[in-house]
C-alpha cells in the first residue's frame, strides 16, 4: 500500500486528495466536475511514465502556484503528479566543481545551504524575495521557472548565473540553458511527458560575484516591476573578463541582453560602464504599461536596478 503524505494539501486550498486507495491513486472531483487523479512516484521513469500518461497531468512542486490555480479554478488538470518523493529531486549535491540542485529543493533549504550561498549569493537572494518565510518553506525554483510568470524572481538570477535546466521526458534527458524554459507568460518549451528534473550550476570562476536585486511598490508580498540578475567576473587586475545580466519583469519572459553584459566586459566597471550598462538595460526593456507602474517609469527603473545589481556583484566579486 502506498503511503500518502499529501504534504501539499495543507496550504488550504480546495481538497487535491480527497480520496485514497490502496493502489496509492487519489481521485477527487474538481468544481468543474473533472475527476482529478494525485500521484506521488518514487522515481523519475514513474513521473515521466505518468507525465507522458495524461496530456493534462501537472507537476506538482510546492504548490505555491498550482493550488492557488487550481482554487482559482483556472486550471483543471485530471493528473497531478507530486515529484517531492523522488530522491534525486530533493537533492543538492557537488557536480563537477558546481553544484546540481534538485527541482523540488525548496528555497527555504537553499538559503540554509552554507556552501550554496556563499559561492551563489545573487540567486539566493532572489529565493529569500518569493513570497514570505511560509512561501518559501515550499516554493522550489522548478516551479517558479515552470510557472512561467516574466515576473518570477529567481528566473533572472539563475540567467545571469548560468545555471542549465536538466530536463527528463519520454524521449529521454536533455540539458537547456534556463532562459529557454520559459517561452511567454505561462508557457514553456517543456515537451507533452517532460519535466525539470533539476539544475546545474556551473563552476564558478576565481573572483566571480553575483546578485539580484527588485523593485516592487511594496515593502514586500509583492512581485517584480523590474527584477535584475548579474553575474560577472574579475581578473586579477580587476578587469571585468565575464559578465552576464538578466532583467525580468519587463517583457513577455525573462530577458538576457547581450549589450549590457558586454558593457561591462573589458572595462573596470567604472561609473562609465556602469552608465553604459545602465542605458543598454533600459534599452533592452519592452515592458507594460499598468497601474503598478508605466512603461516608461519600468525602463527607467530597469537601468537603475541592473547598475544596482551589478555595483553589489562587484563588490562580491571583490570579495566584500
Ligand atoms: C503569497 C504568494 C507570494 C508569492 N510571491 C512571489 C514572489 O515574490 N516572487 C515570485 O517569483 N513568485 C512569487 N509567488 C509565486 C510562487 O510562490 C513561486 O512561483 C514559486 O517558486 C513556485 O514554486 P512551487 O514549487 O510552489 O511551484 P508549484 O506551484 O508546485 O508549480 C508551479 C507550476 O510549475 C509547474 N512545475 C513545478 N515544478 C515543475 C517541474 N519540476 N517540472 C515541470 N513543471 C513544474 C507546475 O505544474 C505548475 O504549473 C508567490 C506566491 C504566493 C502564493
Amino acid at each position: 500500500m502506498t503511503t500518502f503524505r499529501g504534504a501539499n494539501c495543507g496550504l488550504g486550498a480546495k481538497p487535491v486528495c480527497s480520496v485514497f486507495t490502496d493502489t496509492g491513486s487519489n481521485a477527487t472531483e474538481g468544481s468543474g466536475g473533472v475527476e482529478m487523479r494525485y500521484e506521488a512516484p518514487e522515481t523519475m521513469k514513474a513521473a515521466v511514465a505518468l507525465l507522458a500518461s495524461d496530456e493534462h497531468g501537472r507537476v506538482l512542486a510546492g504548490g505555491t502556484d498550482l493550488l492557488v490555480q487550481l482554487r482559482a479554478d483556472t486550471i483543471e488538470p485530471s493528473l497531478v503528479v507530486d515529484i517531492k518523493k523522488i530522491d534525486e529531486m530533493c537533492a543538492i549535491t557537488r557536480e563537477n566543481g558546481g553544484f546540481r540542485i534538485g527541482a523540488a529543493v525548496t528555497g527555504a533549504e537553499l538559503g540554509e545551504h552554507e556552501a550554496f550561498k556563499s559561492v551563489w549569493p545573487g540567486v539566493v537572494e532572489a529565493l529569500e524575495l518569493i513570497g514570505s518565510t511560509q512561501i518559501q518553506g515550499r516554493a522550489t525554483m522548478g516551479g517558479n521557472l515552470c510557472n512561467a510568470s516574466p515576473a518570477a524572481d529567481s528566473v533572472p538570477a539563475m540567467i545571469a548565473a548560468g545555471a542549465i535546466a536538466t530536463i527528463e521526458g519520454p524521449d529521454g534527458r536533455r540539458d537547456v540553458p534556463v532562459g529557454e524554459v520559459a517561452t511567454g507568460p505561462g508557457r514553456t518549451s517543456l515537451r507533452a511527458g517532460e519535466l525539470v528534473a533539476s539544475f546545474l550550476f556551473p563552476e564558478q570562476a576565481p573572483r566571480t560575484g553575483d546578485a539580484y536585486l527588485r523593485f516592487i511598490p511594496r515593502t514586500e508580498m509583492d512581485i517584480a516591476v523590474v527584477g535584475a540578475g548579474v553575474c560577472l567576473t574579475l581578473d586579477d587586475s580587476d578587469v571585468c573578463v565575464a559578465a552576464k545580466v538578466s532583467l525580468g519583469a519587463v517583457a513577455a519572459r525573462a530577458l538576457a541582453p547581450e549589450a549590457a553584459a558586454k558593457a561591462l566586459i573589458g572595462t573596470p566597471v567604472d561609473d562609465a560602464a556602469l552608465a553604459e550598462l545602465s542605458r543598454a538595460a533600459s534599452a533592452a526593456a519592452q515592458p507594460i504599461d499598468d497601474k503598478r507602474g508605466t512603461r516608461e517609469f519600468r525602463i527607467q527603473v530597469t537601468g537603475v536596478m541592473a547598475r544596482r545589481a551589478a555595483e553589489t556583484a562587484l563588490a562580491r566579486a571583490k570579495g566584500a
